[in-house]
């Protein structure tokens, strides 16, 4: 069933669809995660990419909850970052492609939500 969204914020980053897949920089146009399409409540990313340029995704639907803030750790599975209590998917983040970034995302099934921060390195 498709889902409605109530905010949708791209900066310099594009989506392969309307609210998950490949994600890209918009500047340099290297893929720089996926997500999923079903298994997110909402998702707040904010990055920089190797190039340079800053960008985020802000993405959340008209039925969207809150959600339980949690200090889990992602089950990784695959290289996708998995919800650790009922394993679903919720998406794959490219580190090796962004010098720091800063992701939030909340689990539809079970209503947590996980942060993951990239620091940059001091040069
Ligand atoms: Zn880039
Ligand atoms: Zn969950």
């Amino acid at each position: 069933m498709a889902r409605v969204i109530k905010k949708k914020e791209l900066i310099h980053t594009r989506l392969a669809a309307n609210y998950g897949g490949w994600m890209y920089c918009d500047t340099c146009d290297e893929n720089i995660g996926y997500l999923c399409y079903s298994t997110y409540d909402h998702l707040n990313f904010t990055y920089q990419c190797n190039c340079g340029s800053q960008g985020s995704v802000c993405i959340d639907f008209e039925d969207s909850q809150l959600g339980i803030e949690c200090d889990d750790a992602f089950a990784v599975i695959k290289n996708r970052l998995c919800c650790p209590k009922d394993q679903e998917p919720l998406m794959t983040v490219l580190d090796k492609k962004l010098m720091c970034y800063d992701l939030r995302i909340a689990c539809k099934s079970c209503g947590s939500v996980y942060k993951k921060i990239k620091y940059k390195q001091a040069v």
